[in-house]
């Protein structure tokens, strides 16, 4: 009976922490692609870790674990063989023009280039219609698709070394849930500029703000149609960045 009883008290323990788990386990890609790290990969400890950009009023973290200034936040991994080069998959089922995705992208990444003394991003992109999200392929790829939770923006996935603490590859995937476009024509959009001036503070080494003081800076977690307050960099912004790649 005693023997029962704690048989019955333990399994119970195991499915709880089994539940718990899975409720606090982030969403990770919509691909399934998460493959076996290769024999370098595995010498040189790379690891992925996922930034999800969430809508406004989707998420209730806002503010959770938020710290007082300063409004940046560095994830301890960056860039040492630069330029940092990245693939566009302009396809798209918005009818969205290649010509106005790569502006957007390519503008977004010189923004942080032009921050910053060192050469960030390669000037000339690749647009690839093979560049796949959420793959460690050594290719940077930014695509378009569908994502299970509609409240999420766009993901982005970064690789990097935890001996080297070098960032090794970005990826990211911007959500066609939302209807995506220039805000500034049409403020109903999700403007493309804006979000990728986010996700690729993050392909530098740059970590969410969920502090709502810190607002107005570039890489605070939440956005919404319309936003385009993250197209410019805020101090806090610069700062972090510098504090990586120099002045
Ligand atoms: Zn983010």
């Amino acid at each position: 009976m005693e023997s029962r009883k704690l048989l019955l008290i333990s399994l119970s323990l195991v499915f709880l922490l089994a539940f718990s788990q899975a409720a606090m386990a982030l969403p990770i890609s919509s691909g399934g692609e998460t493959k076996a790290l290769s024999a370098s990969d595995k010498l040189l400890g790379v690891e992925r870790i996922d930034f999800i950009h969430y809508a406004k009023g989707k998420d209730n973290a806002a503010g959770k674990g938020a710290k007082a200034a300063p409004c940046y936040k560095l994830m301890g991994y960056s860039w040492k063989t630069r330029p940092i080069n990245y693939s566009i998959n302009t396809s798209n089922p918005q009818g969205l023009s290649q010509s106005f995705i790569v502006s957007a992208i390519s503008t977004s990444a010189e923004t942080w280039d032009a921050s910053t003394s060192a050469e960030l991003f390669n000037n000339s992109y690749s647009i690839d219609p093979s560049a796949t999200y959420g793959v460690r392929d050594g290719k940077n790829s930014i695509a378009f698709g569908p994502y299970s939770n509609n409240g999420v923006i766009a993901i982005a996935s970064i690789w990097f070394s935890n001996k080297t603490k070098q960032i090794v590859e970005f990826d990211q995937l911007y959500n066609t849930y939302f209807q995506w476009g220039d805000a500034t024509a049409n403020p109903a959009l999700m403007d493309l500029q804006n979000i990728a001036t986010h996700e690729l503070g993050h392909a530098v080494g740059l970590n969410d703000i969920y502090t709502q003081q810190c607002s107005a800076v570039t890489m605070y977690g939440y956005s919404s149609e319309g936003e385009i307050s993250k197209r410019t960099l805020e101090q806090a912004d610069i700062t972090g960045l510098r504090s990586m790649y120099g002045t």
